[in-house]
């Protein structure tokens, strides 16, 4: 199995490159913020209840998320392996995201850390906000909240991963296509 953690800040372009992993690998795309989204459109108590820290920039509660990724896999026995897309982004969410694998035997291949600038992430998201109808892309404050959290309560998910010797940093300035192209040949790396 191939068991990916797609890393990086809000706007590193983690949910683009998902799309052309789970084309080449036929992976199973998680992302915790696309189901936190289905559950506001759908009206769900659980969705009320994230759209209140969604909309300020706030991680929405550990127990919350890692219950949702939880589903997720029992859902997915058959997969050839997982996108963790915007998960785990604290410490005690990739813990728990550890503890689930072990029970499978299927442990994180690698987490790809892509790394962009801080004001090239506030262009991408503000420009996203003009299409994506996303409350939380359109307010600056709130972008700048969001990438303070990661900073925060995220970054150190770093030396998590690091310490197992699962962290492979990738540079995400370019274009989509030289990005996927570092993504693909970083993914051959660490399955050798
Ligand atoms: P994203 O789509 O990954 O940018 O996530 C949008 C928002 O959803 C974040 O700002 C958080 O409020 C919430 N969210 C998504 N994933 C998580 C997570 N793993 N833990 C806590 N909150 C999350």
């Amino acid at each position: 199995m191939l068991n990916l953690v797609l890393f990086g800040p809000p706007g590193a372009g983690k949910g683009t490159q998902a799309e052309f992993l789970i084309k080449n690998y036929q992976l199973i795309h998680l992302s915790t913020g696309d189901l936190l989204r289905n559950e506001i459109s759908a009206n769900t108590p659980l969705g009320n209840e994230a759209k209140s820290y969604m909309d300020k920039g706030e991680l929405v509660p550990d127990s919350v998320v890692i219950g949702m990724i939880e589903n997720k896999l029992l859902t997915h026995k058959e997969a050839n392996g997982f996108i963790f897309d915007g998960f785990p982004r604290t410490v005690e969410q990739a813990r728990a995201l550890d503890e689930l694998l072990d029970r499978n035997n299927t442990p994180i291949s690698g987490m790809l850390s892509l790394e962009v600038e801080e004001q090239e992430l506030m262009e991408r998201l503000l420009k996203r906000g003009e299409v994506s109808g996303r409350p939380d892309d359109r307010d600056l404050s709130v972008i700048k909240n969001r990438i303070e959290v990661y900073r925060q309560k995220t970054y150190p998910l770093i030396d998590h991963y690091g310490s197992q010797q699962k962290h492979f940093s990738i540079n995400g300035m370019g274009t989509i296509e030289e990005i996927a192209v570092r993504l693909r040949e970083t993914i051959q790396q660490l399955r050798k």
